[in-house]
């Protein structure tokens, strides 16, 4: 972490920002708070340099053609790049998380190329739009409970070996690849299709951010009670056992 201060990065407001994302940097913001740690966002539109001193970058979804200009200008501006390759954790949304791999079909149909962060490939889902409720197991190796969220978007992302799904899915299409799949994470990049915003439906995710960000095995404990009985009330909605 630099300075004594935790730097969280909101990347193009302007462009990637559906379905309330920004809530997940409010949720970070939020849960870094409550354990008293001293927090800085910074909101970067898209015709600002993206500073390469951030601990935490969160990018949200998109429609598809804001998808391809902030494709364009994060690769112009090589700044997340730099970041990552100095160690700093991304946590990205659809759009925001087809972006973050090698490829991704933009809106004049053509292959536009992603920024490499995450062994991934986008294309463009040949069936129906993916849209609806999502339930999924995340990644036994993550601790984090069930996630939860609803997904809206035609790119099919297939996962490479430098990769690991996020979760399996229980309920919804996630990549939609048929695989059972839904986001993909390494080291300290991690993509979903999840909306939500996916935080305040999941804020264990924010508390894994941070951890990774301070490089600590565990935070000290907030109330999650009312989270936890929204996560169980969808769940039994769902027909599932929470
Ligand atoms: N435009 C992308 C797609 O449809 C992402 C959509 C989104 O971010 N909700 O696949």
């Amino acid at each position: 972490m630099s300075d004594s201060s935790l730097r969280l990065v909101w990347v193009y407001p302007d462009l990637l920002s559906t379905y309330g994302d920004q809530g997940n940097a409010l949720v970070v913001e939020r849960r870094a708070r409550q354990r008293r740690l001293n927090v800085s966002r910074i909101d970067v539109r898209s015709d600002q340099p993206i500073p390469t001193s951030g601990d935490i970058y969160l990018i949200g979804g998109g429609e598809d053609r804001p998808q391809r200009l902030a494709a364009e200008r994060l690769r112009r501006d090589g700044g997340l790049n730099r970041a990552v390759a100095n160690g700093a954790i991304v946590f990205s949304v659809c759009a925001g998380y087809q972006i973050l791999g090698h490829e991704f079909v933009n809106d004049l149909g053509r292959p536009e190329a992603g920024l490499g962060l995450l062994d991934v490939v986008s294309v463009r889902g040949e069936g129906e739009r993916c849209v609806g409720d999502v339930l999924a197991d995340i990644d036994p190796r993550l601790g984090l409970p069930p996630l939860t969220g609803f997904e809206n978007h035609q790119g099919v992302t297939h996962i490479g070996p430098s990769a690991r799904p996020l979760a399996t899915l229980r309920i919804g299409k996630g990549n939609g690849t048929g695989d059972g799949t839904e986001g993909a994470y390494n080291d300290t990049v991690f993509g979903t299709y999840m909306h939500g915003p996916v935080m305040a439906r999941n804020p264990q995710i924010a508390d894994l951010l941070l951890k990774l960000a301070l490089d600590v095995n565990a935070l000290p404990p907030v109330d999650d009670q009312w989270y936890e009985a929204l996560r169980t009330e969808r769940i039994t909605a769902a027909g599932q056992p929470a």
